[in-house]
């Protein structure tokens, strides 16, 4: 069972969380419902956390599908070193757990090591966005401020934003950097408000947020329809960039495309400059690939990751997800690293995705990225992202179904087939005009079909 589960976990958690938060763990057996597991004392906090938040769920889950029982994880805290734990024997295993501690705040910058240039790979989709980042980095507040990285999920936004930080840390130790995403900057701000100012939160808030050299914000779209926390946004932006110090921001979409994003941010992010990560090219996708193979130390032959790159056509996070299940068949099926597995693996990967695609789909989707509800789409209000928004479901389903002018109407809260016909004619003509529409409509698309 121990084994089956690490597969699973090794899956779904990709090597380095594996590593960091299921490897160090040693099972001892199962004892009233609770399946125990011994954590080594020096990651027993951080681990047992991880577990809290992301690992517990997928256990019980597993487990009681195996097994037919609920049985939860609990931990067993042991004083020996990790090494010690796997090799010696389990009677030395069970120290009582200490009472529960409180880890530090810690004040660091919010920086994953990984997240570094050296292993993001230049491609012809992301090559303008990756120069003008090192050149953020290397003369921060001087060239383009602010920065804004704009591109689709899962396409390395987060990845160069932090590479940023990460270069500006290394060359200069004692800079003040701070990454957030635009929830935790949402999360911190609320907080400083509900402490107040009797321990003067707010002005810690200020402080904390005023005094940097570098702000990272990632998915400023978050802020959408939230007018006090831009209120607060567009201080600290001001303060900042008045001391030249250097802020970047993420967005899955342009500025104008941020439903109720106030026009005096707008135009302050116009001050500085804004580049787009597209989707990578087949050669990007086998260098990612080929990283991470070396990175886990596998021995891949190329044609296999050719195959890989080519066949998965969707965002780098489902890339390497293919590269993990991949990996997973080598280590923990004992298959051969060779085309035939990758076949496997992309055959179950497709099987899995591909969803049928209907005019619910469609809607879904197009509110979704909208910021609106379906419901207010069928609804006769003519606000215009509403109606931004139901002419671009009615061009989609138009295109991607085969149903009819009467039936979409109908789909569309009972409207005439008159007005669908509008609506398509006029998205048609703006993707002639406007290549953003076009974009976005072309990427609406591929989410839909793709699934992701
Ligand atoms: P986003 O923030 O745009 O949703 P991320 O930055 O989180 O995307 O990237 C998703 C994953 O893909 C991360 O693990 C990241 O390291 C990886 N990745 C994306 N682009 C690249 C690239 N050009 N080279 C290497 N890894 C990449
Ligand atoms: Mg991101």
């Amino acid at each position: 069972l121990w084994d089956k589960l690490n597969l699973k976990l090794y899956q779904d958690l990709g090597p380095l969380s594996f590593d960091a938060f299921v490897a160090p763990l040693k099972p001892i057996g199962i004892e009233d419902k609770r399946f125990l597991l011994a954590v080594p004392e020096e990651f027993a906090d951080k681990i047992i956390d991880q577990w809290n938040q992301e690992i517990s769920m997928k256990f019980v889950e597993f487990v009681s599908n195996e097994t037919g029982t609920f049985i939860r994880p609990e931990f067993q805290r042991s004083a020996v070193t990790q090494t010690q734990l796997a090799d010696g024997p389990q009677t030395s295993l069970t120290t009582p757990a200490p009472s529960e501690e409180h880890i530090p705040f810690s004040q660091d910058a919010g920086l994953n090591p990984d997240f570094t240039f050296e292993k993001f790979v230049i491609g012809s989709g992301n090559e303008n966005a990756r120069a003008i980042a090192q050149a953020v980095a290397e003369g921060p507040g001087k060239v383009y401020n602010p920065y804004l990285i704009y591109g689709g999920v899962g396409l390395g936004k987060t990845h160069l934003m932090q590479a940023i930080g990460n270069h500006y840390a290394k060359t200069n130790p004692n800079a003040r950097i701070k990454y957030a995403t635009a929830e935790d900057f949402l999360n911190d701000f609320t907080n400083s408000l509900r402490k107040g100012n009797e321990t003067n939160a707010t002005a810690l808030f200020k402080k904390t947020y005023r005094s940097l050299d570098m702000l990272l914000v990632d998915d400023i779209q978050f802020w959408a329809g939230k007018p006090q926390v831009q209120e607060e946004f567009f201080n600290t932006f001001n303060a900042l960039t008045k001391a030249n110090k250097q802020i970047v921001m993420t967005s899955d979409r342009y500025p104008n495309d941020i439903p109720d994003l106030q026009d005096r941010l707008k135009s302050r992010f116009e001050q500085g400059i804004t580049s787009d990560i597209q989707k990578p090219d087949v050669q990007t996708k086998v260098g990612i690939l080929r990283n991470m193979q070396e990175k886990n130390e596998l021995d891949i032959p190329n044609d296999v990751l050719q195959l890989i790159g080519e066949s998965i056509d969707g965002n780098v996070r489902t890339l390497e997800g293919a590269f993990h299940s991949f990996e997973a068949k080598i280590r923990f099926q004992n298959k051969p690293a060779t085309i035939e597995t990758a076949k496997i693996i992309l055959e179950e990967i497709n099987a899995n995705k591909k969803p049928v695609i209907t005019v619910e789909r469609i809607q879904e989707v197009v509110a979704d990225y909208f910021m609106q509800t379906v419901d207010d789409m069928k609804s006769s209000r003519r606000q215009s992202d509403i109606v931004g928004a139901r002419h671009v479901a009615i061009y989609l389903t138009r295109t991607m179904t085969d149903m009819s002018l009467p039936q979409i109407g109908k789909a569309f809260g009972n409207r005439d087939h008159s007005s669908i016909s509008h609506a398509f004619t006029k998205i048609e003509e703006q993707i002639e005009k406007d290549t953003r529409m076009k974009e976005m409509v072309q990427s609406l698309a591929e989410e839909i079909s793709d699934g992701q």
